[in-house]
């Protein structure tokens, strides 16, 4: 059997007017042909799919790995160049028995709403029908009906915070290995559910959604189905055909049906009760005041979160903490190029007044005019604690640590790896040690964070992904989509794609 893997990764934020061009991809990754290797055994989706064709001993042919960060949407010139090397890939052999593409799965171009589709046809218009397509996705992908349409196999996260990327990958290349050699064959039946909720107020960790992808998985343990995903589309998509959705893969088609409508039903019914509640940056800089134990208090300024796709250079928390003359220690990042540039011009233990803010996204986040003092220089690079991606190497570029009373603020070219305590503790500003520490992004810092402190508070902050979902200025997702729409009684039947 010979096998071509690929893999485009980003996640779009349709709010964020900065175009995510090819430099992007190149502070991540582009690994092409041998290169992609590297990722055997590695944390992440291709090295779950590499571990699965390795144990079938399935002739690996390496095509390309293009992958970076969430942000706004992606250049179409990065796609064209990702799909003309994959088809060299392709094009190597004679005959492909399958294509493994490992997606985020919510991805804009310049050009086309819906990429991960346009990516997906695209190479089935290649390899022609009989060739088995199996993609692995971000929990968090938009799974469209062109998509569906093209592929044979569609796996997402189990997990948020996403801690299984391996194990994703791992079922993506075991199922579709499954439609080359089993009989009877894995059939896939996706439900696609009216409905978009910020990503802040749900986890996998407890609570109800935790529930009901333990019912899926319980599913799966007794046999019921094959494989399971809900996706929960990232809700700062503005595409047409944008859904969050339930993927059932079964060897019969009845079962996977039957068994994607209980979910969908399921998760539709949950859908008020992933409001999340949200406190104002000025009570949560109280409580930290008052907070007595020792203990970080975590603001979770999910709305400037760039693991969301947004900016990541509000300085509202900065601003306010100012404002109220409050002495709590506090550390932040953020998203700043010329501070950060202006930093290693003046030098470590210097003072100059600083433009700081809004360099991204003017027309929500503020710029403030404050003096700083440069605490340290940095290059930027740092490794990931994880658990997610542990081990990873990061790079935020030129950065510096400046100091403004008791806050520290780091500023950088970008923000990869929002999260992950490395972020602040690579750049010696040690999270324990803070009293107050504002973390930009939704969910996925509890698996680290969590683990030092649990006093988290989601906190009503400006920006491209914020929790205000009707705040934003959605032009082309569909009104009858929840929570837009209340669609009191949809019934989810009408939703059902994949039947044959
Ligand atoms: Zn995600």
């Amino acid at each position: 059997m010979k096998a071509v893997v690929i893999e485009f990764h980003q996640e779009t934020n349709s709010f964020n007017p900065n175009v995510c061009t090819r430099s992007y991809f190149e502070q991540s990754r582009i690994a092409i042909g041998e290169e992609l290797f590297e990722l055997i055994g590695k944390p992440c989706a291709l090295g779950g799919i590499f571990k699965a064709l390795q144990e079938k001993n399935v002739d690996i042919i390496p095509g390309i790995s293009m992958f970076t960060m969430s942000g706004g949407r992606v250049d179409q010139k990065v796609v064209d160049e990702f799909i003309e090397r994959s088809i060299q890939a392709i094009h190597q052999h004679a005959s492909i028995d399958a294509v493994f593409i490992s997606l985020h799965g919510a991805t804009e171009t310049t050009e086309h709403e819906d990429c991960s589709g346009y990516i997906i046809e695209a190479i089935r218009s290649v390899v022609g029908n009989e060739t088995i397509l199996a993609c692995s996705t971000d929990m968090h992908a938009n799974i469209t009906t062109k998509m569906m349409e093209h592929s044979n196999i569609i796996c997402g996260y189990e997990t948020y915070p996403h801690v299984d990327h391996f194990e994703t990958g791992y079922r993506t290349g075991k199922l579709g290995l499954s439609c080359l050699l089993d009989v009877n064959k894995p059939k896939m039946v996706q439900v696609k559910i009216p409905m978009i909720v910020p990503a802040s107020a749900y986890t996998t960790m407890s609570g109800p959604f935790a529930a009901l992808i333990n019912e899926g998985q319980l599913l799966v343990k007794n046999r019921e189905i094959d494989d399971f995903s809900i996706y929960q589309m990232q809700p700062w998509l503005d595409v047409e055909d944008g859904a969050s959705s339930v993927i059932v893969i079964a060897k019969e088609e009845a079962k996977a049906e039957e068994y994607a409508l209980f979910l969908a039903r399921k998760l539709f019914n949950l859908r008020e009760s992933f409001q999340p509640n949200l406190y104002s940056i000025d009570q949560v800089i109280k409580i930290a005041e008052k907070n007595t134990n020792s203990q970080p208090v975590v603001l979770v300024d999910s709305a400037d979160s760039t693991n969301a796709g947004a900016t990541g250079d509000s300085v509202a928390v900065v601003k306010k903490m100012l404002e109220s003359g409050s002495k709590v220690k506090t550390a932040i990042a953020i998203v700043d190029a010329p501070a950060a540039d202006l930093a290693h011009e003046i030098g470590v233990g210097n003072k100059a007044v600083f433009s700081i803010g809004g360099t991204k996204l003017p027309e929500m986040n503020e710029t403030l005019q404050v003096e700083c003092y440069v605490k340290s220089l940095h290059d930027g690079t740092f490794v990931q604690e994880g658990p997610a991606g542990r081990g990873m190497i990061n790079n935020i570029g030129p950065s510096a640590v400046l100091r403004i009373g008791n806050i520290d603020v780091l500023v950088c070219h970008h923000i990869f790896g929002n999260g992950d305590p490395q972020l602040f503790r690579a750049f010696g500003m040690e999270p324990t040690l803070y009293e107050l520490i504002t973390v930009k992004a939704c969910t996925s810092f509890r698996a680290a964070y969590s683990k030092f402190t649990d006093q988290i508070y989601d906190t009503d902050t400006p920006g491209a992904a914020s929790v205000d979902l009707k705040s934003l200025p959605f032009k082309r997702l569909s009104k009858h989509v929840y929570p837009f729409s209340s669609l009191e009684n949809k019934e989810m039947n009408e939703f059902v794609y994949g039947k044959s």
